[in-house]
């Protein structure tokens, strides 16, 4: 696949003609390339971007609604074909693109779609003298970059809500993922959206992502990724006052005590820890069991694991596929090593997991189990993100939230109980944005989503998202 970016409503190359290696994950194969954009390239976005704002930002929303409804069609119409890419892509398997990854991202854009024809804002009256009425307006180019792990679906979940709020976008998608954006933006080309309300520009976070970060004119940044690199990005953005929301790194604990329904924590568990390879930001990697059902939760977890295939991604038996790419695979890889330094034994995995046949240069891991850690250890407190899940036993409900809290993130929570108190206690007690109780990766779209401490500021999801992307003015109205 030869990608291009899309700039003012065209496909074009790189001002610089250079490109960077598409790799196929499954296969350890480059099968395309995208471009090395740079700096000039984002000028040029920027310059359409803000010739197009005018008129985009004044179009009524219910015309704004309709095209963002016709972009859902698009994907909808060519939902096999972006699932297929998807998971050529990224090395996922091919069922969790196409009944997660594709149908999320034809939601995120319905919603919001939806969303901005019910978005208001609010009045405060002083009886007798004034009136105080708040105007939510866009706030001109926005950018919007995002990861590998979940490519369209996170792509898509900042630029609807930039949109339908009214501005318009200079978008990066991660440079390791970057195909179903350029699928996007044949698609958002054909439903009409207008040139230079949305463009995409392709290449490395350090060249283009920096330079979206860096330009004056573009006014606020939706970006997720890691914590570092977050971090790296407001150290950019905030001397220039520019609207910052960064969704982060993640380390999220899963709080198994011995009252709940154990088949359901198990299965979910497994399903929590290992889908798509791990590298979801909301992925339970460390699972913290009350010490008197600990022997039983761990047979019965890890007798679930080794049932669980990893392989062709294209093979619906296959649960797992290939991680993201060699370094990644060498990173989570050097985290099992640390962890086997730390004191820690696994019960299974560890290895990579070896394919045959044209898979057999994939990076492909064995979902990895350990027990035997502290819950302090730096296998238990660093993002590793990917196939690797620790077991580590708790003995009454202060020490669960105190190994639960034990690291710098705060993203996700899981916790399994029947009892209702304790879900209150817990909850309130928890260091984490979202909470599941019983459950795991129940998504509402109008939820506030994001986290505290290390994963992150500022929420996405429901009004919060179009709050972000709107600028609050205050007009009061003195009466005659
Ligand atoms: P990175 O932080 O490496 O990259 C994220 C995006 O930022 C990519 O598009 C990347 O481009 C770009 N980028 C990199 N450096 C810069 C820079 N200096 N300035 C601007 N942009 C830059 O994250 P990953 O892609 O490795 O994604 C995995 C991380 O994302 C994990 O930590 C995970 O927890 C987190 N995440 C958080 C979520 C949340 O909702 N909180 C959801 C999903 C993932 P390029 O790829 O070209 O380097």
């Amino acid at each position: 696949m030869q990608i291009q970016n899309y700039i003012n409503g065209r496909f074009s190359d790189p001002l610089n003609g250079q490109f960077l290696d598409n790799t196929d994950p499954a296969r350890g194969k480059v099968y395309g390339r995208i471009p090395a954009s740079g700096a000039e390239d984002c000028d040029l976005a920027y310059e359409a971007a803000k010739a197009a704002f005018p008129a985009w930002s004044m179009m009524p929303a219910t015309e704004r609604s309709a095209i963002l409804m016709r972009i859902v069609e698009g994907i909808e119409a060519r939902h096999e074909e972006l699932a297929q890419a998807e998971s050529t892509d990224s090395g996922k398997p091919l069922w969790l693109t196409r009944s997660v990854d594709i149908m999320r991202a034809a939601a995120n854009i319905r919603f919001f779609a939806e969303a901005i024809l019910h978005f208001s804002a609010e009045s405060h009256a002083i009886p007798g003298q004034a009136i105080n009425y708040t105007l939510r307006q866009p706030i001109g180019v926005v950018g919007c970059i995002s990861p590998w792990n979940l490519p369209l679906y996170l792509f898509t979940w900042k630029i609807a809500p930039a949109l339908a709020a009214g501005n318009t976008v200079v978008a990066k998608p991660s440079e390791i993922t970057p195909a179903t954006a350029y699928l996007f933006s044949q698609i958002c080309s054909e439903a009409g959206l207008p040139p230079g309300v949305l463009n995409v520009v392709h290449g490395l976070g350090g060249n283009i992502g920096k330079a979206i970060v860096s330009h004056p004119g573009i006014k606020a940044v939706s970006f997720t990724g890691g914590t570092a690199t977050g971090a790296e990005i407001a150290r950019i953005a905030a001397p220039m006052f520019k609207k910052l929301s960064l969704e982060l790194g993640g380390k999220n604990p899963n709080l198994v005590f011995a009252d709940c329904d154990l088949e359901k924590a198990v299965e979910t568990s497994v399903r929590g820890a290992f889908t798509n390879q791990g590298q979801i930001c909301l992925c339970g990697s460390r699972i913290f069991i009350e010490e008197s059902l600990y022997p039983r939760f761990r047979d019965a977890f890890v007798e679930k694991v080794k049932q669980l295939k990893t392989g062709d991604p294209s093979d619906p038996d296959n649960f797992m596929g290939a991680v993201v790419s060699k370094a990644h695979l060498e990173k989570v890889e050097s985290y099992i090593r640390l962890a086997r330094e730390e004191g820690g034994t696994v019960l299974c995995g560890g290895e990579r997991a070896v394919v045959g046949g044209e898979f057999s240069e994939g990076y492909f891991l064995q979902p990895t189990v350990i027990e035997g850690l502290s819950a302090y250890c730096r296998t238990n407190t660093e993002e590793i993100f990917g196939p690797v899940v620790t077991l580590t036993p708790f003995k009454t409900e202060d020490e669960a939230l105190e190994f639960a809290n034990a690291t710098p993130y705060g993203l996700a929570a899981m916790l399994w109980t029947q009892d209702v108190s304790r879900t209150q206690r817990v909850a309130e007690k928890i260091q984490a944005g979202i909470v599941w109780v019983n459950c795991w990766m129940l998504r509402d779209l109008r939820t506030p989503f994001g986290g505290v401490k290390q994963s992150g500021v500022g929420r996405e999801g429901g009004w919060e998202a179009l709050r972000f992307f709107t600028e609050a003015k205050n007009v009061c109205i003195k009466y005659a």
